[in-house]
């Protein structure tokens, strides 16, 4: 068979069973499993597919069809213009968490020297996005999960910031060895009762208890201390959770300054508060 007859079948096949973007997920099996880039890709639809790379195909649109998502089966994904390591040890990153690294790159540009921490790194994307962008800044990623620092660091050794990122094995801020300019964080936030049972995903990723807020709350309770004067802690969080978190914000730290940002979809999604100096 032909590279473009397989294209076709494996498009068919991913549309009927409803799988959203048949043509993209296609492509990507295809290209997984002759190893090869987009441009490769489309360079040779007469290309031939062996009986072998045939099976292996079959194998991966099994998977994907028994509703593993793409960046697990090829292990990875796109985050702020990088590519990330993935397994289902760590959640798979989302084009929203996007805007929290934006805005915290746009607040530290100025900064000459700073500390940051990521907590709840995951695959390391907040803590890795940053080193990339902010040369000036050291960074500690912590998480509370050992396989998923297993991905963070081997992600912080594919785009070389090994050096700059710390990483800390710890609930929220406890294993924080010193207070910091910058707290970031996309911290667990869906409802138990909205979890998706059959997800691929880690629950402890996902799960922010019965209000979706318990952990969220919690880091909020543990930030005295932690960021400097004048620091600024910023926190993805999810659609209808804004008065709730700043409720909770504006009786913790009475005289910080709150701003919100809302996401593309116009869904508040970052809210960032500065202490003062
Ligand atoms: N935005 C993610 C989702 O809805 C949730 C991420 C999180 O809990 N931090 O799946």
């Amino acid at each position: 068979m032909r590279l473009k007859e397989s294209f076709f079948h494996t498009r068919q096949v991913l549309a009927v069973n409803n799988i959203d973007n048949a043509p993209l997920e296609g492509e990507l099996l295809l290209r997984q499993t002759l190893k090869i880039n987009r441009v490769q890709f489309y360079q040779n639809p007469a290309q031939q597919i062996t009986p072998e790379q045939q099976d292996i195909l079959q194998k991966l649109l099994e998977r994907r069809l028994n509703g593993e998502p793409s960046a697990y089966i090829s292990g990875y994904r796109e985050f702020y213009g990088l590519d990330f390591y993935v397994n289902n040890d760590v959640l798979i990153p989302r084009p929203e968490t996007e805007h929290l690294v934006e805005n915290t790159v746009s607040r530290a540009q100025k900064h000459r020297k700073l500390l940051i921490a990521d907590i709840g790194t995951g695959c390391g994307i907040i803590a890795i996005s940053l080193a990339l962008n902010l040369p000036q800044a050291k960074i500690y990623a912590a998480d509370i999960s050992t396989p998923a620092l297993k991905v963070a660091r081997f992600n912080c050794y594919k785009h070389g910031v090994v050096d700059r990122i710390k990483l800390l094995n710890g609930d929220l801020l406890e294993p924080l060895p010193e207070a910091v300019d910058f707290i970031v964080t996309n911290l667990p936030y869906v409802r138990q009762s909205e979890l998706d049972t059959h997800s691929f995903e880690p629950a402890t990723a996902l799960d922010g208890g019965a209000d979706g807020l318990e952990i969220i709350s919690r880091l909020c309770r543990q930030v005295n201390g932690k960021l400097i004067p004048g620091g600024c802690l910023l926190l993805e969080i999810g659609q209808g959770q804004r008065e709730a978190v700043t409720a909770l914000l504006d009786s913790l730290f009475p005289t910080a300054d709150i701003e919100i940002t809302p996401d593309l979809n116009g869904i508040d999604r970052v809210v960032s508060m500065t202490l003062p100096r």
